[in-house]
C-alpha cells in the first residue's frame, strides 16, 4: 500500500500510522497536523459507509444531524469545454469532475460542523443533488454526527 503523503510504497499496513499515512510522515508532523490527519481518516471511514454503524467502533453518543451545502454554477469556460467533450461522446469528464469537487466541498463543510459539536464520526451519510436552474447545481450532504470509541 502507498502513503498518501510521500507516495512511497510499503509492503503492509504495519508501516502505517493511519489509513493513509506512513509512520515516517506521521513522525515528521507537528501535533496539530497529526490531529488533523487522524481526524481526516476517521471522517473518511463513515463517509464511504452509508450505514448507521461503523465496523470496529461503538457509538457512544448521538449528536444530531449535520449537513453541508454547496451551490455551483458552471463557468462559461466549463460549459464550452463540457459541450466540446460532449461531441466526443460518452462520459463528460469536465462535468464529472465538477460534481466530484462540489460533493467533496459539501462533505468538508458537514465534517467541520460535526467536529464543532464534538463528533468524531458521521454515520448514515447521504448526498442530495438539485438542479436549481440551468447550470446551477446545489449539493447537499448530510448525516448523523456521533461519538464513537473503538470496541475493546
Ligand atoms: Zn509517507
Amino acid at each position: 500500500m502507498r502513503c498518501a503523503q510521500c507516495d512511497k510504497e510499503y509492503p503492509s499496513k504495519y508501516y502505517f500510522k493511519t489509513e493513509t499515512l506512513c509512520l515516517d510522515c506521521y513522525n515528521r508532523m507537528d501535533s496539530e497536523a497529526r490531529k488533523q490527519a487522524i481526524r481526516r481518516d476517521l471522517m473518511k471511514h463513515p463517509m464511504t459507509s452509508t450505514t448507521f454503524t461503523i465496523e470496529g467502533y461503538r457509538i457512544t453518543r448521538q449528536l444530531g444531524v449535520v449537513r453541508g451545502i454547496t451551490v455551483r454554477s458552471r463557468s462559461i469556460f466549463g460549459t464550452i469545454g463540457g459541450a466540446l467533450q460532449t461531441l466526443v461522446g460518452g462520459n463528460i469528464p469536465l462535468f464529472t469532475e465538477l460534481c466530484e469537487k462540489t460533493r467533496e466541498e459539501a462533505f468538508e463543510i458537514m465534517a467541520e460542523h460535526a467536529e464543532q459539536i464534538g463528533a468524531n464520526a458521521i454515520v448514515g451519510v447521504r448526498y442530495d443533488t438539485t438542479e436549481l436552474m440551468d447550470g446551477v447545481t446545489e449539493v447537499l450532504c448530510y448525516g448523523t454526527a456521533v461519538m464513537v470509541e473503538p470496541l475493546a
